[in-house]
Protein backbone atom coordinates (compact mmCIF):
# COMPACT_ATOMS: atom_id res chain seq x y z
CA UNK A 1 0.00 0.00 0.00
CA UNK A 2 1.09 3.81 -0.94
CA UNK A 3 2.23 5.44 2.24
CA UNK A 4 0.73 9.00 1.28
CA UNK A 5 1.57 10.70 4.35
CA UNK A 6 5.33 9.30 3.86
CA UNK A 7 5.46 10.53 0.54
CA UNK A 8 3.93 13.93 1.65
CA UNK A 9 6.42 14.47 4.16
CA UNK A 10 9.03 13.46 1.66
CA UNK A 11 8.09 15.39 -1.08
CA UNK A 12 7.51 18.73 0.93
CA UNK A 13 11.45 18.23 1.90
CA UNK A 14 12.46 17.97 -1.06
CA UNK A 15 10.51 21.25 -2.45
CA UNK A 16 12.43 22.85 0.38
CA UNK A 17 15.84 21.91 -0.56
CA UNK A 18 15.62 23.00 -4.39
CA UNK A 19 14.00 26.07 -2.79
CA UNK A 20 16.94 26.67 -1.27
CA UNK A 21 19.39 25.31 -4.19
CA UNK A 22 18.03 27.55 -6.45
CA UNK A 23 17.77 30.54 -5.04
CA UNK A 24 14.21 30.44 -4.58
CA UNK A 25 12.58 32.45 -1.83
CA UNK A 26 10.98 29.81 0.90
CA UNK A 27 7.80 28.77 0.54
CA UNK A 28 7.72 30.30 -3.09
CA UNK A 29 6.32 26.61 -4.60
CA UNK A 30 2.86 25.54 -3.79
CA UNK A 31 2.23 21.83 -3.68
CA UNK A 32 -0.77 21.14 -6.15
CA UNK A 33 -1.94 16.78 -5.64
CA UNK A 34 -2.77 15.91 -8.74
CA UNK A 35 -5.55 13.49 -8.08
CA UNK A 36 -6.92 11.72 -11.00
CA UNK A 37 -7.57 7.89 -10.68
CA UNK A 38 -7.08 8.02 -6.50
CA UNK A 39 -10.30 7.77 -4.49
CA UNK A 40 -11.81 10.24 -2.43
CA UNK A 41 -10.55 8.31 0.21
CA UNK A 42 -6.83 8.87 -0.64
CA UNK A 43 -7.22 12.62 -1.35
CA UNK A 44 -9.02 12.72 2.60
CA UNK A 45 -5.76 10.79 3.98
CA UNK A 46 -3.69 13.41 1.89
CA UNK A 47 -6.00 16.60 3.53
CA UNK A 48 -5.41 14.88 6.84
CA UNK A 49 -2.13 15.64 6.20
CA UNK A 50 -2.24 19.07 5.78
CA UNK A 51 -2.42 18.85 1.70
CA UNK A 52 -5.49 21.61 0.57
CA UNK A 53 -4.35 21.68 -3.55
CA UNK A 54 -6.19 19.01 -5.57
CA UNK A 55 -6.10 19.08 -9.55
CA UNK A 56 -8.63 16.69 -11.53
CA UNK A 57 -9.10 16.35 -15.07
CA UNK A 58 -11.58 14.74 -15.84
CA UNK A 59 -15.05 16.38 -14.38
CA UNK A 60 -17.27 12.93 -13.96
CA UNK A 61 -14.45 11.84 -12.08
CA UNK A 62 -13.94 14.70 -10.33
CA UNK A 63 -17.08 15.40 -9.29
CA UNK A 64 -17.23 11.60 -7.84
CA UNK A 65 -15.02 12.95 -4.97
CA UNK A 66 -15.29 16.33 -4.80
CA UNK A 67 -19.17 15.91 -3.58
CA UNK A 68 -18.43 13.37 -1.24
CA UNK A 69 -16.10 14.91 0.18
CA UNK A 70 -17.49 18.31 0.39
CA UNK A 71 -14.86 19.76 2.37
CA UNK A 72 -14.90 23.94 2.46
CA UNK A 73 -10.62 23.29 3.08
CA UNK A 74 -9.72 21.67 -0.33
CA UNK A 75 -8.86 23.98 -3.30
CA UNK A 76 -10.18 21.86 -6.42
CA UNK A 77 -8.32 22.84 -9.32
CA UNK A 78 -8.87 21.54 -12.78
CA UNK A 79 -5.87 20.75 -15.55
CA UNK A 80 -7.38 18.49 -18.08
CA UNK A 81 -8.73 19.46 -21.44
CA UNK A 82 -12.12 21.29 -21.05
CA UNK A 83 -14.68 20.45 -23.11
CA UNK A 84 -17.15 23.03 -23.69
CA UNK A 85 -20.48 21.03 -22.45
CA UNK A 86 -18.44 20.50 -19.44
CA UNK A 87 -17.55 24.65 -18.48
CA UNK A 88 -20.97 25.26 -16.72
CA UNK A 89 -19.89 22.69 -14.45
CA UNK A 90 -16.27 23.51 -13.76
CA UNK A 91 -17.23 27.40 -13.44
CA UNK A 92 -19.73 26.32 -10.65
CA UNK A 93 -17.18 23.92 -9.07
CA UNK A 94 -13.59 25.07 -9.26
CA UNK A 95 -11.26 27.77 -8.12
CA UNK A 96 -8.89 27.40 -10.56
CA UNK A 97 -8.19 26.43 -14.20
CA UNK A 98 -4.83 25.69 -15.46
CA UNK A 99 -5.62 24.54 -18.78
CA UNK A 100 -7.11 27.65 -20.70
CA UNK A 101 -6.94 27.17 -24.49
CA UNK A 102 -9.52 28.71 -26.25
CA UNK A 103 -11.65 31.70 -26.47
CA UNK A 104 -15.05 30.14 -26.50
CA UNK A 105 -14.29 28.33 -23.29
CA UNK A 106 -12.79 31.42 -21.74
CA UNK A 107 -15.94 33.19 -22.57
CA UNK A 108 -18.11 30.30 -21.21
CA UNK A 109 -16.34 30.11 -17.97
CA UNK A 110 -16.40 33.82 -17.67
CA UNK A 111 -20.23 33.86 -18.19
CA UNK A 112 -21.29 30.58 -16.19
CA UNK A 113 -19.21 31.68 -13.60
CA UNK A 114 -21.71 31.84 -10.27
CA UNK A 115 -21.78 35.52 -8.49
CA UNK A 116 -21.63 34.42 -5.17
CA UNK A 117 -17.88 32.75 -6.17
CA UNK A 118 -15.00 34.85 -6.07
CA UNK A 119 -13.46 35.41 -10.27
CA UNK A 120 -12.35 31.66 -11.46
CA UNK A 121 -8.44 31.94 -11.23
CA UNK A 122 -6.85 30.63 -14.77
CA UNK A 123 -3.99 30.07 -16.31
CA UNK A 124 -3.19 29.26 -20.03
CA UNK A 125 -2.01 26.44 -21.16
CA UNK A 126 0.96 26.45 -23.67
CA UNK A 127 2.13 24.10 -25.72
CA UNK A 128 5.77 24.41 -24.75
CA UNK A 129 7.72 22.13 -26.85
CA UNK A 130 4.86 23.02 -30.44
CA UNK A 131 3.97 19.61 -30.49
CA UNK A 132 1.82 18.65 -33.36
CA UNK A 133 -1.98 17.92 -32.11
CA UNK A 134 -1.54 18.67 -28.29
CA UNK A 135 -3.76 20.68 -26.22
CA UNK A 136 -2.11 24.12 -25.66
CA UNK A 137 -1.53 27.70 -27.03
CA UNK A 138 1.67 27.91 -29.46
CA UNK A 139 3.97 30.38 -27.91
CA UNK A 140 3.76 32.63 -31.02
CA UNK A 141 -0.17 33.64 -30.20
CA UNK A 142 0.55 33.71 -26.81
CA UNK A 143 -0.02 37.71 -26.62
CA UNK A 144 -2.97 37.88 -28.54
CA UNK A 145 -4.54 35.13 -26.31
CA UNK A 146 -3.94 36.53 -23.05
CA UNK A 147 -5.24 39.97 -24.15
CA UNK A 148 -8.21 38.42 -25.05
CA UNK A 149 -8.71 36.12 -21.67
CA UNK A 150 -8.15 39.28 -19.65
CA UNK A 151 -11.61 41.12 -21.51
CA UNK A 152 -13.52 38.78 -19.28
CA UNK A 153 -14.49 40.03 -15.96
CA UNK A 154 -14.93 36.89 -13.71
CA UNK A 155 -11.63 35.46 -14.61
CA UNK A 156 -8.47 36.71 -13.15
CA UNK A 157 -5.28 35.41 -15.26
CA UNK A 158 -2.94 34.27 -13.15
CA UNK A 159 -0.60 32.86 -15.37
CA UNK A 160 0.55 30.47 -17.81
CA UNK A 161 0.89 26.14 -17.33
CA UNK A 162 2.59 23.63 -19.36
CA UNK A 163 3.10 19.93 -19.85
CA UNK A 164 6.53 19.19 -21.46
CA UNK A 165 7.36 16.33 -23.74
CA UNK A 166 8.38 13.45 -21.44
CA UNK A 167 12.10 13.40 -21.08
CA UNK A 168 14.55 11.96 -18.81
CA UNK A 169 17.19 14.43 -19.45
CA UNK A 170 17.51 16.99 -16.40
CA UNK A 171 18.93 20.15 -18.88
CA UNK A 172 16.51 19.12 -21.32
CA UNK A 173 13.48 19.22 -19.11
CA UNK A 174 15.12 22.98 -17.80
CA UNK A 175 15.11 24.27 -21.28
CA UNK A 176 11.24 23.18 -21.37
CA UNK A 177 10.52 24.76 -18.61
CA UNK A 178 12.74 27.86 -19.19
CA UNK A 179 10.97 28.45 -22.63
CA UNK A 180 7.59 29.03 -20.09
CA UNK A 181 9.50 31.35 -17.75
CA UNK A 182 10.90 33.64 -20.77
CA UNK A 183 7.10 33.40 -22.33
CA UNK A 184 5.90 34.64 -18.43
CA UNK A 185 8.35 37.22 -17.91
CA UNK A 186 7.44 38.95 -21.40
CA UNK A 187 3.88 39.05 -20.53
CA UNK A 188 4.50 40.17 -17.49
CA UNK A 189 6.75 42.92 -19.06
CA UNK A 190 3.84 43.96 -20.84
CA UNK A 191 1.96 45.06 -17.54
CA UNK A 192 0.07 41.87 -17.18
CA UNK A 193 -0.39 40.88 -13.54
CA UNK A 194 0.88 37.44 -13.30
CA UNK A 195 2.19 35.81 -10.17
CA UNK A 196 1.90 31.40 -11.37
CA UNK A 197 3.85 29.32 -13.05
CA UNK A 198 2.18 25.91 -13.50
CA UNK A 199 4.82 23.13 -14.01
CA UNK A 200 6.62 20.38 -13.11
CA UNK A 201 5.25 16.67 -12.65
CA UNK A 202 6.73 13.73 -10.72
CA UNK A 203 9.46 13.46 -12.77
CA UNK A 204 10.49 17.16 -13.73
CA UNK A 205 9.76 19.03 -10.70
CA UNK A 206 13.36 19.71 -9.72
CA UNK A 207 13.91 21.10 -13.20
CA UNK A 208 10.25 22.64 -12.77
CA UNK A 209 12.08 24.55 -9.51
CA UNK A 210 15.16 25.35 -10.91
CA UNK A 211 13.28 27.71 -13.54
CA UNK A 212 10.90 29.65 -11.42
CA UNK A 213 7.55 27.21 -11.13
CA UNK A 214 5.57 28.26 -8.83
CA UNK A 215 2.95 25.41 -8.69
CA UNK A 216 4.06 21.59 -9.23
CA UNK A 217 1.01 19.45 -10.00
CA UNK A 218 2.24 15.89 -8.41
CA UNK A 219 0.71 13.00 -8.60
CA UNK A 220 2.21 9.56 -8.63
CA UNK A 221 5.06 11.18 -6.12
CA UNK A 222 2.04 11.61 -3.48
CA UNK A 223 -0.55 8.46 -4.52
CA UNK A 224 1.52 5.97 -6.00
CA UNK A 225 0.55 5.12 -9.76
CA UNK A 226 -2.31 4.82 -11.30
CA UNK A 227 -4.57 2.01 -11.28
C1 LIG B 1 -1.52 13.58 -14.25
C2 LIG B 1 -1.07 14.97 -14.36
C3 LIG B 1 -0.06 15.47 -13.53
C4 LIG B 1 0.68 14.61 -12.51
O1 LIG B 1 1.53 13.70 -13.14
P1 LIG B 1 2.43 12.68 -12.27
O2 LIG B 1 3.42 12.17 -13.24
O3 LIG B 1 1.52 11.62 -11.77
O4 LIG B 1 3.04 13.45 -11.16
C5 LIG B 1 0.26 16.81 -13.65
N1 LIG B 1 -0.34 17.61 -14.55
C6 LIG B 1 -1.29 17.17 -15.37
C7 LIG B 1 -1.92 18.11 -16.35
C8 LIG B 1 -1.67 15.84 -15.31
O5 LIG B 1 -2.61 15.39 -16.15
Amino acid sequence: MTDIAENLEKLRNRIIAWEQRYNRPAGAVRLLAASKGHSAAEISTALTCGQRDFGENYLQEALTKIIPLDSPEICWHFIGPIQSNKSRMIAETFAWVHSLDRVKIARRLNDMRPDSLPNLNVCIEVNIDDEPSKSGIRPNELMDFAAEVRQFPRLQLRGLMAMPKPCDDFELQRASFHRLYESYSLLKNRDLPLDTLSMGTSSDLEAAIAEGATIVRVGTAIFGPRP
